[in-house]
């Protein structure tokens, strides 16, 4: 069983570097920090490292950043490698097949389907509904205790990743996974206000300008909505604002995939970065993610690619309506 030969590795290195995916979402932050820092406590020399070069997200900050590093830990080569939420070695970054091969040894805990299992030991379980409930599955296994912060930490990967408890994904250990950590001392009401209360204005700016660009195909099964630079620009939003677009999309009457394209910044305005969500449990946005060398969930996936905004859309219309 893997979970115990990932705890038995843990065991056997005192130092390690606990990494998450490139622009990470709450799950990532949360295992990051729920995962990286009780081991911290309980002894563990530890390295919390969010790879990337973009500002983390803000709406996370209230988690904490100022012990995180960007970049690959200098002494990787004495550290075991702990990633959480991580599909393949390239969400890591472009060096993250060689930070992997650097390391002491490895071992990822992740919940995709189509995790490649590069490290010494993969634990990879697509049932589960979010990667903070495989932390708290490991940290049980340990022994190791979690303070209030720590299980506030979780607790944001089991909301945003099934959310707010709402899509498939959702199951009855993220519900018991979630009362535990509230008797532990979270608060739903105010892990609420910090994730979804105090939205920037320049936020509400930009899905209006996205909404604008509503484009329903495919007969109605296929909506999505493009987000360009000088969206950005103009509405004084971040990347990360574009994040809510796309429920707005899923939600529309008939329609199976959403789909919001937009211009990262380090793009210089030729990438395409492309976000997908399925509204029915028989369609797979995770195959139309790898057609763009992407990956992901059935019910949530991604890719970037280079080109125009026709071109990418005309690339997930195909894939969507070949099968
Ligand atoms: P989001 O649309 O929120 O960025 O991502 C949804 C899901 O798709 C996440 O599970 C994320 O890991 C995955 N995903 C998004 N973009 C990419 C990508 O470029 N490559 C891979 N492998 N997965 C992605
Ligand atoms: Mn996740």
């Amino acid at each position: 069983m893997s979970l115990t030969d990932a705890a038995a590795a843990l065991r056997a290195h005192g130092r390690i570097a606990v990494a998450c995916h490139e622009a990470p979402d709450g799950d990532a932050l949360g295992s990051l920090v729920g995962c990286g820092r009780s081991l911290r406590a309980a002894g563990w020399d530890v390295v919390l490292w969010a790879p990337g070069d973009a500002p983390l997200p803000a709406d996370f900050a209230w988690l904490g950043y100022n012990d995180m590093v960007r970049s690959a830990p200098a002494d990787l080569e004495q550290r075991l490698l702990l990633t959480l939420d991580c599909g393949s070695a390239l969400r890591l970054g472009a060096d993250g097949e060689l930070a992997v091969a650097r390391a002491a040894t490895s071992v990822n805990i992740d919940h995709h389907a189509d995790n490649t299992r590069f490290a010494d030991v993969n634990e990879v379980d697509a049932g589960a509904a979010c990667a903070t409930v495989l932390c708290l599955r490991l940290l049980r296994l340990l022994e190791v205790p979690l303070d209030q912060p720590a299980a506030e930490a979780l607790y944001v990967g089991i909301v945003t990743d099934t959310g707010r408890f709402m899509f498939s994904n959702t199951n009855a250990e993220a519900h018991a996974a979630a009362a535990d950590l509230i008797v532990m001392g979270v608060e739903p009401d105010a892990v609420f206000r910090h994730l979804y209360e105090g939205k920037p204005a320049a936020r509400v700016r930009l899905l209006a300008r996205a909404l604008t660009t509503l484009d329903v195909r495919a007969n109605g099964r296929l909506a999505v909505a493009c987000i360009t630079l000088d969206d950005l620009e103009q509405t004084g939003a971040d990347e990360a604002d574009s994040e809510g677009v796309i429920d707005h999309l899923r939600a529309i009457r008939g329609v199976e995939i959403a789909a919001v394209i937009r211009e990262p910044r380090a793009g210089g305005g030729t990438l395409k970065k492309v976000s997908m969500r399925s509204a029915q449990p028989h369609v797979d946005v995770a195959r139309i993610a790898h057609a763009g060398g992407g990956g992901g969930h059935a019910m949530a996936a991604g890719f970037s690619m280079e080109g125009d905004f026709a071109h990418v859309i005309e690339l997930i219309e195909t894939e969507f309506t070949r099968a």
